[in-house]
């Protein structure tokens, strides 16, 4: 009997079907199953999570019900399956296979560790929308207004895969915007092949060729924010009274633009605490319209976040 599941997402059974080392640091991971045919993905910033094996290697195993997420958290955190969010890069929705990109930190966080030591064949679970029944902006901040004319990127390494998605995209419209990109990477090595047009304006910024204080996590990124060029349409034509402070050792950082306005459409994503201080130099202190750029802590650095 074939059951048809109608909520949004959905959790999908996967196994690793090939690992591509693209770059030093980061690895293309293609996971493949028969439930990928029903998968979907909506924007190149798609959020999924992906769910990983228990030091005890026994692999996840979420039910397939709508309430799967009420009983994940019944459960005490020591005895869940660990579960990481993860950008879906290319979706091959006919042929069962789904690519993301995960960068290897190291053996230090359960994702990374998978990603790096994984055999062919091992399982893991994925929540992804769900293809047979879509309901609207599900999982996904990258709606820029139509016709925008300047974008501006701001990425760390984990927020690459989007932000080339996002390029790619941009790539393929007639007359794409102005774009400055500014990545964050580790090695030079980690610069991956992107789409040109005559508007794009990207910036690798290489950790391990800076000097100390700029090689850790998100300095790169805090002064690109700085020197970024901004267009007079980026700016707030009424100054921000005030910017309540986050914690993000304690809440996440996620705020969203909100705009029908083509003239600037930022997208800022990665460590946490860098993209906490963004937020204040391009609002703040740059006066950028807050409702014109998104911000987001993928991960923060010394925490571990689900
Ligand atoms: C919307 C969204 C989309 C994302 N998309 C991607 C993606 O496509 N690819 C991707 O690789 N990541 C992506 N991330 C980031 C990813 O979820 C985190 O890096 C996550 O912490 C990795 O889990 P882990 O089990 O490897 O490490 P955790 O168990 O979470 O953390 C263990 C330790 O590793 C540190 N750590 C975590 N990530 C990094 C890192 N990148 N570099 C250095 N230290 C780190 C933590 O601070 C902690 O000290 C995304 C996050 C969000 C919110």
């Amino acid at each position: 009997m074939t059951i048809t599941i109608t909520t949004p997402y959905r959790i999908f059974d996967v196994s690793l079907a090939r690992r591509e080392i693209l770059s030093p640091n980061m690895a293309r991971l293609t996971f493949a199953g028969p439930q990928v045919r029903h998968m979907a993905t909506l924007a190149p910033d798609q959020r999924i999570k992906i769910f990983f094996p228990k030091q005890d290697g026994l692999p996840p195993a979420i039910p397939h019900r709508p309430d799967w997420y009420e009983l994940y958290k019944l459960q005490p955190p020591g005895e869940r399956v660990p579960m990481r969010t993860y950008t879906i890069r290319y979706l091959r929705a006919d042929a069962g296979e789904v690519d993301i990109d995960f960068v290897l930190h190291g053996d230090n966080g359960p994702a990374s560790r998978w990603a790096a030591n994984a055999d062919l064949g091992d399982p893991v679970q994925i929540s992804a929308p769900n293809r047979d029944h879509l309901a609207g902006n599900q999982g996904y901040e990258w709606k820029p207004p139509a016709g925008v004319r300047n974008v501006l990127l701001i990425a760390d390494l984990t927020a690459v895969p989007a932000a080339i998605g996002i390029l790619e995209e941009l790539s393929m419209l007639s007359d794409p915007p102005k774009t400055q990109a500014f990545f964050e990477v580790p090695d030079a090595g980690d610069r991956l092949p992107l789409p040109q047009w005559p508007g794009l304006d990207v910036h690798w910024m290489v950790q391990s060729e800076v000097a100390a204080e700029l090689a850790r996590y998100g300095a790169l990124m805090i002064d690109a924010a700085a020197k970024a060029r901004l267009p007079q349409g980026a700016i707030a034509s009424i100054a921000v009274p005030e910017l309540a402070e986050i914690d993000v050792d304690k809440d996440s950082l996620w705020e969203r633009a909100d705009t029908r306005d083509g003239s600037f459409y930022g997208w800022v994503a990665g460590e946490a605490d860098a993209v906490r201080i963004i937020r204040n130099l391009l609002i703040k202190d740059r006066g950028v319209d807050r409702s014109l750029v998104n911000l987001m802590g993928y991960w923060r650095h010394g925490r571990i976040r689900d």
